[in-house]
C-alpha cells in the first residue's frame, strides 16, 4: 500500500442501525466525488454487512472493523474473527486502540496475533499507538512510542508491514476535546517515521500512512493535515456527525 491521504471514522459503540445507515448516506452524498482521500468507515460489528453494501459502489470508501480476535474460529463466545470480517467486505481493522489497551487489557502479544490474523485475511491493520498524559509530562513519550512500535513491528516482515497504517493517538487527547498541537503531532509523526526507518528502511517509512487521532475535528483538521508527516486522521467523536466528518475530509 502506498502513502495515502486517509480519513477514518471510528464510531465506537454508538448509533442504531437506522441512524448508522442515514449517517453513511449523508456522508457518501457529500464527499463521493472527492476521491483523492481514502475514506474508511468503522462502525460497530452488527452494522458491517449493511454498510458494506451501502459503500460498495462509492468512490474510495472502505469498511473497517473496530476489533478482531486472535484466532480464526472456534469456541470464543462473543468474539469476531478476521475471516468473518473479510467475508462481509472489511478491508481494515483497528488494533492497539487505547480503549482496548485500557478497558480490555490487551497487550502487544495480542496485537501481534490479531494483526497476523488480519493479514492472513487480506485486512490491513490500523495499528494505534499513543502515550498517556503522565508519560508525556515525565518526558517518556518518545520512549513509550518506541516500545509500542518496536515490540509489535519486529514480528512483521517488510511485505507484511507494507499493508499497515499507523495511527498516533495520544491517550490524553482521545475524547477529551484536547488536541495535540500541530507541532506536537508533526514532531511525533516524524519520530515514528524515524523508528520505522530504523526497523525497515527509509523507503518503507516514506511509504507508510501515519494518521493523527485525538479530538481531531472540523476546526483543527486543516492545521493538523498540513503537517508534512501527518497523512490524515482517525476520528472518533467528530465522525458521528456527517457535516463535521465531511469537513474533516475536505480539510486536505
Ligand atoms: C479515537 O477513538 O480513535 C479518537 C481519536 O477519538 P476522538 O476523536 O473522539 O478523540
Amino acid at each position: 500500500m502506498s502513502r495515502q491521504k486517509i480519513v477514518a471514522g471510528n464510531w465506537k459503540m454508538n448509533k442504531s442501525l437506522q441512524d448508522a445507515k442515514m449517517l453513511v448516506e449523508m456522508i457518501t452524498n457529500q464527499v463521493n466525488d472527492f476521491d483523492e482521500v481514502t475514506k474508511i468507515i468503522i462502525p460497530p460489528f452488527p452494522y458491517l454487512n449493511t454498510i458494506s453494501e451501502q459503500l460498495a459502489k462509492k468512490e474510495n470508501f472502505f469498511l473497517g472493523a473496530q476489533n478482531c480476535h486472535t484466532n480464526a474460529n472456534g469456541a470464543f463466545t462473543g468474539e469476531v474473527s478476521a475471516n468473518m470480517l473479510n467475508s462481509v467486505g472489511c478491508h481494515y481493522v483497528l488494533v492497539g486502540h487505547s480503549e482496548r489497551r485500557q478497558y480490555f487489557k490487551e497487550k502487544e502479544a495480542d496485537f501481534v496475533l490479531k494483526i497476523k490474523e488480519a493479514l492472513k485475511n487480506n485486512i490491513s491493520p490500523i495499528f494505534c499507538v499513543g502515550e498517556t498524559i503522565h508519560e508525556r509530562k515525565t518526558d517518556n513519550h518518545f520512549k513509550v512510542i518506541t516500545e509500542q512500535l518496536t515490540t509489535v513491528l519486529k514480528e512483521f516482515t517488510v511485505t507484511e508491514f507494507s499493508k499497515f497504517i499507523i495511527a498516533y493517538e495520544p491517550v490524553w487527547a482521545i475524547g477529551t476535546g484536547e488536541t495535540a498541537t500541530a507541532a506536537q503531532a508533526q514532531e511525533m509523526h516524524a519520530f515514528i517515521r524515524g523508528i520505522i526507518t530504523d526497523i525497515y528502511d527509509s523507503a518503507i517509512a516514506g511509504n507508510v500512512s501515519i494518521l493523527y487521532g485525538g479530538s481531531c475535528n472540523a476546526q483543527n483538521a486543516q492545521e493538523l493535515f498540513a503537517c508534512k508527516d501527518v497523512d490524515g486522521g482517525l476520528i472518533g467523536g467528530a465522525s458521528l456527525n456527517a457535516d463535521d466528518f465531511c469537513k474533516i475530509i475536505f480539510s486536505f
